[in-house]
């Protein structure tokens, strides 16, 4: 594509933004520099079609990463609970299977716990 269509995009995207009720922000996307909208909650860059987050203390700064660091953490738990599981099915040893069930536990525990953090 080239660059005049990419800019033009831009703009329309940045119309459509205006027309359904967005608000045009003062602050400029971290990563292109084009204005930034708030739609409802959000905050998006129409050039990036990405959500952005605005930090303005290092409190917020601190907090948007334990939430992105929580949730990844989280989507790790999930995973290895699905590995689990499967090795639970097919585990037909009393003794493993029970070392199995501790560790599921374990990660269920460690899953609700960040849940009851906010994550
Ligand atoms: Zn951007």
């Amino acid at each position: 594509m080239s660059k005049k269509n990419e800019n033009s995009e831009n703009i329309s995207r940045m119309v459509d933004l205006l027309r359904s009720g967005a608000v045009m922000l003062r602050e400029a996307c971290p990563v292109c520099h084009s204005p930034l909208f708030k739609v409802r909650d959000e905050i998006i860059c129409p050039k990036c079609q990405k959500r952005v987050v605005i930090v303005q203390r290092d409190e917020e700064a601190s907090k948007v990463l334990e939430e992105s660091v929580l949730s990844t953490l989280k989507g790790t738990l999930v995973v290895k609970v699905q590995a689990l599981e499967k090795e639970i099915a097919k585990e037909k040893d009393p003794d493993k299977l029970y070392e199995l069930l501790r560790i599921l536990v374990a990660f269920l525990e460690a899953l609700e716990r960040i849940k009851r953090i906010g994550a």
